[in-house]
C-alpha cells in the first residue's frame, strides 16, 4: 500500500513537469496516461473512461458518450453557460475544472476503426502513431484574476496544460519539441486544429474549429483566469457586423468590454504569433499570475 501510494506521489510529481511544448519526446508520459486513467478517469469525477475505437458522440451533451459534463450552480453564468465536456466547480477562491479531455469532433487520431475517425485534410501528415487516449487534467484556476506585476510567468514553463477550451480540451502554448516550430508541427493537426501528443494528449495551440472559425466565440480560459476569444472582438454588441480584429499586446490580450463582460476585462485573442511562425492562442508569457494543472 505504501509502495502504491509513493508510485502515485511520484507519477504526480513527474505528470507536473509534462511540458506542453515537448510533443515528441515523453516516454515517460505515456506510462504515466496509463496510470493516470487508472486513477482519476472515473464516475465520480470524469465519467467512464473513453476508449478511442469504439468513442460515439452522446447528442444531448454534445460531448462523448460517458464522458460527464456539469458545471455548478456557484459558477459565473459566463462559465456555466458556455463550458461542457468536463466538470466544473468553485473551491473558495478558485474555479476547478476536471477534463477527460476528449474531443467531440471528429479527428483522425480517434484511429481508423473509431465511429469518431475522420481523415486528415489534405497535404497535412499524421503525428506518428500518436492516438487520443483518456485523461483526469484538474485545472485550477483564480477566480479574481489580475495583471502580474513584476517579470510574467513564462507560458513554457512545464505545465501540463496552459488553459481549457469551453469544450474541456487542453490549450498548449506557442511552442513545438525542439528543433521543430509550431508551423512545421502544424501539418500534423486534424480538420479542427488539435492533435494529440505521445501520451494521448489531444490539444490545440490554434484556433479550435469546431468553436470558432476566424470569429469572436469565447474559446476558453486560461490557467492566470483571463478568458480566451477567438480572432475578433465582440465589442460587447451582439451584431457580428461591427466585430474587429483588435490590437493586442505582446501577450496576445487587451483590455475591453465583451457581451459575458461588459464592464470590461483583460482577455486573450487568438492571433499571430512570431514565436510559433502561425496564429497561436497564446503568446509565451501570462498576463496574470497562473493557477495549478495536474494530470
Ligand atoms: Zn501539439
Ligand atoms: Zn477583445
Amino acid at each position: 500500500m505504501l509502495a502504491t501510494t509513493s508510485l502515485l506521489v511520484l507519477f504526480v510529481l513527474l505528470l507536473t513537469n509534462c511540458k506542453p511544448k515537448s510533443d515528441s519526446d515523453e516516454d515517460t508520459l505515456l506510462l504515466l496516461a496509463v496510470a493516470a486513467s487508472r486513477i482519476c478517469a472515473n464516475s465520480a469525477y470524469t465519467g467512464t473512461t473513453v476508449v478511442a475505437s469504439t468513442a460515439t458522440l452522446d447528442t444531448n451533451t454534445d460531448c462523448i458518450t460517458g464522458m460527464t459534463s456539469s458545471m455548478s450552480a456557484d459558477l459565473p453564468a459566463w462559465i456555466r453557460n458556455n463550458f461542457k465536456c468536463a466538470v466544473g466547480s468553485v473551491s473558495g477562491s478558485n474555479y476547478v475544472f476536471r477534463s477527460q479531455n476528449i474531443p467531440n469532433n471528429k479527428s483522425y487520431y480517434f484511429g481508423s476503426t473509431s465511429p469518431r475517425y475522420e481523415a486528415l485534410g489534405s497535404g497535412q501528415k499524421a503525428a506518428g502513431t500518436n492516438q487520443i487516449s483518456s485523461q483526469c487534467l484538474v485545472y485550477t484556476i483564480p477566480s479574481s484574476p489580475a495583471a502580474k506585476s513584476g517579470t510574467l510567468t513564462g507560458t513554457q514553463s512545464g505545465y501540463a496544460s496552459v488553459g481549457i477550451t469551453v469544450n474541456g480540451l487542453a490549450i498548449f502554448n506557442n511552442a513545438a519539441a525542439a528543433p521543430d516550430t509550431l508551423s512545421t508541427e502544424a501539418q500534423t493537426f486534424d480538420q479542427y486544429n488539435g492533435h494529440p501528443q505521445n501520451s494521448g494528449v489531444y490539444h490545440h495551440h490554434s484556433q479550435p474549429l469546431n468553436i470558432s472559425n476566424n470569429t469572436s466565440a469565447l474559446i476558453g480560459v486560461l490557467i492566470d483566469g483571463f478568458p480566451l476569444y477567438g480572432q475578433k472582438c465582440d465589442n460587447n454588441t451582439a451584431s457580428t457586423a461591427d466585430d474587429t480584429i483588435p490590437t493586442v499586446d505582446s501577450n496576445h490580450g487587451h483590455t475591453a468590454a465583451t457581451l459575458l463582460f461588459p464592464s470590461g476585462i483583460y482577455h486573450y485573442h487568438y492571433g499571430s504569433d512570431a514565436t510559433a511562425g502561425i496564429p497561436t492562442l497564446i503568446g509565451s508569457y501570462f498576463y496574470g499570475t497562473p493557477g495549478t494543472v495536474s494530470n
